[in-house]
């Protein structure tokens, strides 16, 4: 060992965090051994109850204190229209530009997209099962306009196939790469309002 356990241990720990190579964790270790005791505790507290004082809903399996979510649980929200997004930012993005009256799926596990995870196949199955039970008429993918995005919208039409649910798209107004949470409210509302029906088999229809 290049280092006392209970260091290696910390490095191996920090190693398993999305884009942390050995380089950075053993950087952060060095850190934490610099640090004020009781900042360390204080760090360490709030790993663990920021892992056990919250859930990821059971049914949109957006990050919540108390699973199904305030969002899911509301009897005023349509429930046939679910809009599909990354992560729980988009989720807050859409809910703070006040477009979507209806409910999300979230599809992210690890919430950093951007560094690679693919939407787990659970949230997919997750999604498939909503739209089984009846209620779903229309999914609206508001994945970015990237190359993770366009890939995660292929995956959620490849896993809702032969379901009646209309799969819609946001416009066309969002700008190449954007990721939503960067839009600014009325262009977010703009390409909601002006979503068009998508297919993953002729990319041409989205117009
Ligand atoms: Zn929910």
């Amino acid at each position: 060992l290049a280092f006392p356990e209970p260091l290696e241990r910390l490095i191996r720990a920090l190693e398993r965090f999305p884009g942390v190579g050995p380089r950075s964790a053993e950087r952060m270790a060095l850190h934490v051994l610099r640090s004020d005791p009781e900042e360390v505790a204080d760090l360490a507290v709030a790993l663990r109850d920021a892992r056990m004082q919250t859930a990821r809903c059971e049914t949109c399996g957006n990050v919540t204190l108390r699973s199904p979510c305030a969002i899911c649980s509301d009897a005023e929200r349509d429930r046939s229209c679910v809009c599909v997004v990354e992560g729980p930012r988009e989720v807050a993005k859409m809910e703070d530009a006040k477009v979507h009256s209806g409910l999300y799926h979230v599809l992210m596990e690890g919430f950093a997209p951007r560094e690679g995870a693919a939407p787990e196949g659970r949230a997919l199955q997750a999604l498939r099962r909503r739209v089984e039970s009846g209620e779903v008429r229309e999914v609206v993918l508001a994945t970015a306009p990237d190359r993770e995005g366009e890939g995660a919208a292929l995956l959620v039409c490849e896993a809702l196939e032969g379901t009646p649910a209309v799969i819609s798209r946001l416009a066309r107004g969002v700008p190449v790469g954007t990721r939503l949470e960067y839009l600014h409210g009325e262009i977010l509302a703009e390409a909601f309002r002006e979503r068009r029906v998508w297919s993953a088999r002729d990319p041409r229809a989205e117009g």
